[in-house]
């Protein structure tokens, strides 16, 4: 009977090592920022404490509410230089989000700097606000200049008619978490740009850890519209929620453009 009892003290002690292993190795694995989230443990607020040398707890982040922001007439329409060749790679769901990766070849113009279009993907609701209001879908366009300056287009969207675009996107669509698919077809991303493109513009962060700051945003002021069953198909596939909350302005200029 006593050694019985001393197996299983020892089976038990044994249980409480390899529980507290795993939860180091859980401490790892946030502490390595590959496993944050849009909840929980790993969500937004705790984001600051996930990477060593995250950014997500500096004064500078976003995305935020553009609200009292001024005119300035000398802002320059984006010169937009996509073209319709440019070879779409591929399309990955990395767990947070749904994103599109190009090829080389599609740039922006913008204030005298050229910057490449690296990759597109989606927030489901948008992520900026604009007075406060916040539309059911935001596209990402992140732009990458030779030096390493990130410029992120964010092009809203609201539910209307059939975006036809968007159903080429999603043709490509299921696609399960951590898979990514080849698709190697020309795609013109001027299709997916509203027709008035007036915009607002701050320096901000990246929306999602390390929330690297020094990003130039703009930010359109007209959404583009698309089905209900294409916000749907993109919002089933993609972590629910997956925005940031508006982050704190501290005395930011945001700029409106006017032509
Ligand atoms: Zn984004």
């Amino acid at each position: 009977m006593k050694i019985t009892y001393l197996y299983l003290t020892i089976f038990l002690l044994v249980l409480g090592c390899k529980e507290d292993e795993n939860k180091s190795i859980e401490k790892d694995k946030l502490s390595n920022h590959q496993e944050w989230s849009y909840e929980g443990e790993a969500g937004p607020e705790h984001w600051k404490e996930l990477t060593n040398n995250s950014e997500c707890g500096g004064n500078f982040q976003s995305p935020i509410n553009l609200v009292k922001y001024t005119k300035n007439k000398n802002l320059k329409p984006i010169d937009f230089r996509y073209d319709e060749k440019t070879v779409l790679h591929s399309v990955e769901n990395n767990g947070h989000t749904i994103k599109y990766n190009f090829e080389p070849g599609d740039y922006i113009s913008w204030e005298g700097k050229n910057y490449n279009l690296t990759q597109f993907h989606f927030h489901e609701p948008a992520e900026h606000l604009i007075d406060g209001v916040r539309y059911p879908l935001a596209i990402h366009l992140v732009h990458q200049a030779k030096n390493g300056e990130l410029l992120v287009i964010e092009i809203l969207a609201k539910e209307g008619h059939n975006s036809e675009p968007f159903d080429f996107l999603e043709s490509f669509l299921p696609i399960q978490k951590g898979e990514e698919k080849l698709i190697n077809r020309s795609f013109d991303m001027n299709l997916n740009l509203p027709s008035n493109k007036n915009y607002f513009t701050y320096v901000g962060s990246l929306t999602t850890p390390p929330c690297r700051e020094g990003v130039r945003w703009i930010i359109f002021e007209k959404p583009i519209l698309v089905s209900l069953e294409q916000v749907e198909m993109l919002k089933y596939l993609m972590p629910i929620k997956n925005y940031r909350e508006e982050q704190p302005v501290h005395g930011r200029k945001i700029e409106q453009s006017s032509f």
